[in-house]
């Protein structure tokens, strides 16, 4: 039993190296994959339930490793973040969602805004708001084309010079929705110190609302809030047309998900903006 144990120890010991060389691969990977030019970014649009239409597209990055294939968001965002690469990761998001917006209104196209994720620790470690105005200049893009997504959880945990950043940010006509929304406990008072646009509320109540009545009774709550606030609110991971009815009855405002489309490139994405009834 005694030589059994030491190799259940030895045994897991191996798992824990090879765990670990993988993070050291991968975070050496990482390091070059921005000079590289190994990230590109797919958009999901958000679309309004009365109108049928795009009100904004949400950037989400993709790492196409030389040997591991597509890595999704996941694999790859913490190891940023716990690096300190987020920053040049986030900048680099930041300036191709930008100028791919350009684009977009240069090409004439009906009016849509970016969205991009900005991590907490980008929020904590960077001046937000110069980076910002920097990649407006630089990509000429109107500010009222460009929203910030930030989770309930960030917002929570910074709170003063958050909300001084968001409210420049917002002043400068830039959007500011809240992500993953209903997870973090925030209350009606606190929320309301926050120049905040949008609430998106997080895909795990939308994926239970159908089979449970207390998701759907949290849907309905934090409708009611929003609405109270004067706040937008967008549902993520809308999959089935009964959730689409089910929102758009509560009084729901916008959808992203996969019923309306799954994240896609660029190009891909561009044939969502048009005037026509996207639902
Ligand atoms: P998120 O911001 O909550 O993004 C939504 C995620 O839900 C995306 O996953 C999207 O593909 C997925 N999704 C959208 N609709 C549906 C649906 O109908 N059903 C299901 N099952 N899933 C749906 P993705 O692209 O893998 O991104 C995961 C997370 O990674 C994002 O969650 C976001 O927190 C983070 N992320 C993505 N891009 C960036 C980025 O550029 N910067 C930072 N800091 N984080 C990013
Ligand atoms: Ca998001
Ligand atoms: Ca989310
Ligand atoms: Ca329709």
């Amino acid at each position: 039993a005694k030589g059994c144990g030491k190799n259940v120890f030895a045994l897991f010991d191996k798992r824990m190296n090879e765990h670990a060389s993988e993070r050291v691969t991968l975070l050496a990977d990482l390091r070059q994959a921005v000079e590289l030019g190994q990230f590109v970014l797919h958009y999901q649009p958000k679309v309004d339930l009365l109108t049928g239409k795009v009100t904004s597209v949400e950037s989400l990055v993709r790492w196409m490793h030389p040997r591991l294939g597509m890595l999704a968001p996941d694999k790859f965002i913490r190891l940023a973040e716990e690096s300190g690469m987020i920053a040049e990761l986030t900048a680099w998001v930041l300036r191709t969602a930008c100028l791919q917006a350009k684009a977009w209104q240069d090409a004439n196209l009906a009016p849509v805004r970016v969205a991009v994720n900005l991590s907490p620790f980008h929020f904590q470690r960077q001046d937000v708001k110069q980076s910002v105005c920097a990649v407006l200049e630089a990509t000429g893009l109107d500010p009222t084309l460009l929203e910030i997504e930030i989770t309930e959880s960030a917002l929570m945990q910074n709170d003063e010079y958050t909300c001084r950043v968001l409210r420049e940010l917002r002043e400068m006509g830039i959007t500011i929705s809240v992500d993953d929304f209903g997870t973090g406990y925030s209350s009606l008072s606190y929320l309301h110190r926050f120049p905040i646009n949008t609430l998106k509320i997080d895909r795990t109540f939308i994926l239970n609302m159908m089979k449970s009545s207390e998701d759907q009774a949290i849907v309905t709550a934090i409708i009611a809030m929003a609405k109270s606030l004067k706040m937008q609110i967008v549902a993520e991971g809308v999959e089935s047309v009964d959730q689409l009815e089910a929102l758009k009855d509560q009084g729901c405002h916008e959808i992203q998900g996969f019923l309306v489309s799954r994240p896609v490139n660029a190009e891909r994405v561009a044939r969502f903006f048009t005037d026509e009834d996207h639902l």
